[in-house]
């Protein structure tokens, strides 16, 4: 094999995004996060702020980043999230500075997100979020799924369908929806839409000079 020819694309400066992948529990959006993050260099997992104390093992900025109540709510004051909830008497936020100043160096994030999450999201940061939606082939099929874990019981699997019913009637609030029959041909289609997101031109912030280069 010979060198390979230098593609000026890939050297070019562009804006990194927000991608959000959403579904209902059992459709496979965890497996497909995973698979994302291990093949694709340029896309890393948003790190959330939180007030709860770091877990053995936990790395600051790795896991989350670890603040003080009083630095929490000093960054609601400067409206310095996209969004935050308490859970369980924590404080859990997604950052926008760090994000913002990281998207501008052309940082890619994936968002492991619900509805509620990508619509307030969606409505701080419209043009930097990519929203997708997997959907399982089938209940019946999402429902072999939750009881192939094996972990619950018939009561919380009936909660979880109940809930997915309700995750699923949100589909329309996305760009893009896939149904998840088999996970690498779904994992294919995630791929083309980030690949082609990420040639969008207002995204590729590099082109003013590359084209002035050529016309030169
Ligand atoms: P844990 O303390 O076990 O890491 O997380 C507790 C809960 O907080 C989980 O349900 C998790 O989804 C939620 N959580 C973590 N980060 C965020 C965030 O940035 N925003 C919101 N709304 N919830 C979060």
């Amino acid at each position: 094999m010979g060198d390979t020819p230098h593609n000026p694309a890939d050297t070019l400066q562009r804006r990194g995004l927000m991608f959000i992948l959403s579904s209902p529990s059992g459709a496979g959006k965890t497996t497909l996060s995973r698979m994302l993050l291990a093949q694709e260099s340029e896309i890393k997992l948003s790190v959330s702020a939180t007030t709860r104390p770091p877990r053995p093992g936990e790395i600051d900025g790795v896991h989350y980043h670890f603040v003080t109540p009083e630095r929490f709510q000093q960054m609601v004051d400067e409206d310095d999230f996209y969004e935050w909830a308490e859970v369980f008497g924590h404080r859990y936020g997604t950052p926008k500075g760090i994000i913002r100043a990281a998207l501008k160096e052309g940082q890619d994030f994936l968002f492991d997100i619900d509805w509620q999450g990508t619509q307030q999201l969606y409505q701080k940061d419209q043009q930097d979020v990519v929203r997708v939606f997997i959907l399982p082939p089938s209940l019946k099929e999402l429902h072999r799924r939750l009881k192939a874990r094996a972990t619950d019981s018939p009561e919380v699997i009936a909660a979880r369908m109940e809930r997915a019913r309700a995750e699923i009637s949100h589909w329309d609030g996305y760009d893009y929806v896939i149904i998840n029959d088999d996970v690498d041909v779904c994992f294919a289609k995630v791929r083309a839409i980030l690949a082609a997101e990420r040639m969008k031109r207002a995204r590729q912030t590099g082109l003013i000079p590359f084209v002035r280069g050529l016309m030169a």
